[in-house]
């Protein structure tokens, strides 16, 4: 019976793809990493990964994963509270809760289902939940799985947030969300505001942490740390896929009594698979590394100041911020697919994004710079960039 949809499915992709908004992946044959190789042979620099810390095929992360493997087996075949917990889900929960300082983790499948499971356990009718309109989609199908109330404010607009905050008074409880960076400007959220108005208006707060765990503030702890409010975060969600090491997986962090109940109510917890073991002992290896020096971070830090001079010098605009995702404006989505496709050919690995994925007219090539990334590579990546720039009458 597979018949008419099958003709209205066909349709869909169709124009899907007239609109010159198909997502085709391009295949890569090689690790993770700074430089990698793809199925047309090419070898090229990464700059569109997650891969921050350059963890994702450390040598290191590699050989506790392979250790966990020998030590605690592939899979678990459960969830957790039926027979998928292992000493080490235990410990890489306590060694995330000593990272941020907070009382109590609990790990999920990915991030997207910590956003997933937060909010519905936690907000229920008499209540609000207030999030900023540019939040991740998993934060925005958290909060549409909750009962609460639900108030939207104009992105890191503080008085906006102040007013959704006023109307929000009638409710029980109220919390504020935020993505602590926004991955498609790199903007951090003004988190010491928005603790202040949280405090003023009697409202928890929660960050995901997806885009700075492990790298924004001092010693990497993320946004919080960056404005001095650690202590006034209440809910902290984040990843382990993107720069803690890059495989999967994800956690909320926080009060104990909040990370307990999820343990009881949380869905994509109590109905989904336990995290492999080799990616449990990968993690815990991140955190070890992470706890003992700040060099990695340090590094990038490093690296994404050098990339901006140089792509600011040589004429482009980019968008200001504090995170190593540098996005180069290019305004146009046809120019920024062009964009994307000459810097391959000069063996430059970088992703142009248009809308919807972004507003209309503010298309752009995102780039994100990395630890593992040589100075060497940066530099192949900024001479892609100004011939290609010039090449397209970007920059003169
Ligand atoms: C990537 C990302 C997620 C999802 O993380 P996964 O672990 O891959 O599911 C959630 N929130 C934000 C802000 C992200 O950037």
């Amino acid at each position: 019976m597979y018949g008419k949809i099958k003709e209205f499915l066909t349709d869909e992709l169709n124009s899907i793809e007239s609109n010159g908004l198909l997502k085709k992946e391009r295949i890569i044959i090689t690790p993770q990493g700074a430089n990698v190789k793809i199925n047309s042979g090419e070898e090229v620099v990464i700059m569109c990964a997650n891969n921050y810390l350059g963890l994702s095929s450390h040598p290191e992360v590699i050989n506790a994963a392979k250790s966990a493997l020998d030590s605690h087996g592939y899979g678990m075949s459960s969830v957790r509270f039926i027979c998928g917990t292992q000493d080490i889900h235990k410990e890489l929960e306590r060694k995330i809760a000593d990272f941020y300082g907070t009382e109590d983790t609990i790990l999920y499948a990915a991030a997207f289902d910590a956003n997933g499971g937060v909010f519905e356990p936690l907000f229920g009718e008499q209540d609000a939940i207030i999030s900023d309109e540019l939040n991740h989609a998993s934060i925005i199908d958290g909060v549409r799985l909750a009962k609460a109330h639900r108030y939207r404010y104009k992105h890191s607009d503080m008085n906006d947030l102040e007013q959704q905050l006023i109307k929000a008074q009638d409710q029980r409880f109220r919390i504020i969300v935020t993505d602590g960076v926004f991955s498609m400007d790199g903007d951090l959220a003004k988190m010491d505001e928005i603790c202040a108005l949280a405090e003023k208006y009697d409202a928890l707060v929660m960050t995901d942490e997806c885009h700075s765990a492990g790298f924004i503030g001092k010693t990497g702890r993320g946004v919080p740390e960056h404005f001095g409010v650690m202590d006034k975060v209440d809910i902290i969600t984040g990843t382990l896929g993107k720069a803690l090491g890059g495989a999967m997986g994800g956690y909320t962090t926080g009060k104990k009594e909040i990370i307990e109940l999820l343990r009881q109510r949380s869905r994509p917890y109590l109905f989904s698979n336990s995290l492999a073991p080799a990616i449990v002992g990968a993690s815990l290896k991140v955190f070890e590394l992470l706890s003992s020096t700040t060099e990695l971070r340090d590094k990038l830090e490093e690296n994404t100041l050098f990339f901006k001079e140089n792509i600011k010098a040589a004429g482009f605009d980019i968008k200001p911020g504090d995170s190593p995702i540098v996005p180069i404006m290019l305004y146009d989505a046809a120019l920024s697919q062009k964009f994307a496709n000459r810097l391959l050919e000069e063996g430059v690995y970088a992703v142009g994004f248009f809308y919807p994925v972004v507003a209309k007219g503010q298309a752009r090539i995102r780039t994100q710079i990395s630890a593992a990334h040589s100075k060497a590579d940066l530099d192949k990546a900024i001479a892609a960039f100004i011939k290609v720039g010039k090449e397209l009458g970007v920059i003169n």
